[in-house]
């Protein structure tokens, strides 16, 4: 069994992954709506819809280090709401952890989510249960490393962290906002499950099932 993701593999998982948030935008609106101002959806397709050229040029350098970064700073650049910037930095910090790398295995992949979510969490000063995306991220994280140190392989490691992302995502349903604009609501955003959470586990079941399917 292939135990490396290859510098294209990475490009169409993320492909797939803009395309997700496409598909999704609507809904993640929604979440968004009773416990933000609706618009959680629309900001991040947008801001994901202007790396497609970056993941285009990409192929020239073969860097997935080099890729990603590009693509953090590109989605940095997309002012207006909290998404973006954090988004940004997830990627151009998964980035700097890889650099000059064609390829990538579960040691490299877990580097890059833990690397992902300490951005995400200096950024953003949050913490694991303040009802964001770092409570999808974080036990994705988690997974990878546990996956790592029983030495699972990629794929059992890859549908392992999609589980524990998913799991990561419902549990904000129970919790009260800390962080960001629905902190104001306090007690009423219980009950519903974050925006930011959910476009977070978009993204990483995108790009699971993408590449799951490659590797089987
Ligand atoms: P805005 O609230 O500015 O409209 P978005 O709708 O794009 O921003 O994104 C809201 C999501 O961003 C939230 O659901 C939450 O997951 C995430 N978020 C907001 N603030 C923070 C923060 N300080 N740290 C981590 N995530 C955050
Ligand atoms: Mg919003």
């Amino acid at each position: 069994m292939q135990e490396k993701i290859s510098f294209s593999q990475i490009v169409e998982a993320i492909k797939a992954a803009v395309e997700k948030l496409d598909e999704e935008k609507r809904y993640l609106d929604r979440l968004d709506s009773p416990i933000g101002d609706g618009d959680h959806g629309r900001t991040v397709s947008n801001a994901f819809q202007k790396i497609v050229p970056l993941l285009e040029e990409g192929e020239a350098n073969n860097d997935i280090g080099r890729l990603l970064r590009g693509i953090g700073r590109n989605l940095a650049l997309s002012a207006g709401a909290a998404a973006g910037p954090l988004y940004g930095t997830a990627f151009m910090e998964a980035g700097k952890v890889v650099e000059g790398k064609t390829d990538v295995g579960l040691e490299e992949l877990t580097k890059m989510l833990e690397a992902a979510k300490e951005g995400i969490k200096k950024r953003g000063k949050a913490e694991v249960g303040e009802k964001t995306m770092l409570d999808t991220i974080h036990p994705a994280s988690e997974s990878l490393k546990e996956s790592l140190s029983k030495n699972l392989s990629l794929k059992d490691a890859l549908q392992q962290m999609r589980k524990a992302a998913k799991k990561g995502m419902e549990s904000t349903r129970d919790l009260i906002s800390q962080k960001g604009r629905s902190s104001r609501l306090g007690e009423r955003t219980r009950g519903h499950i974050d925006p930011g959470a959910a476009s977070s586990y978009l993204i990483i079941e995108a790009a699971v099932d993408f590449l799951v399917d490659k590797l089987s």
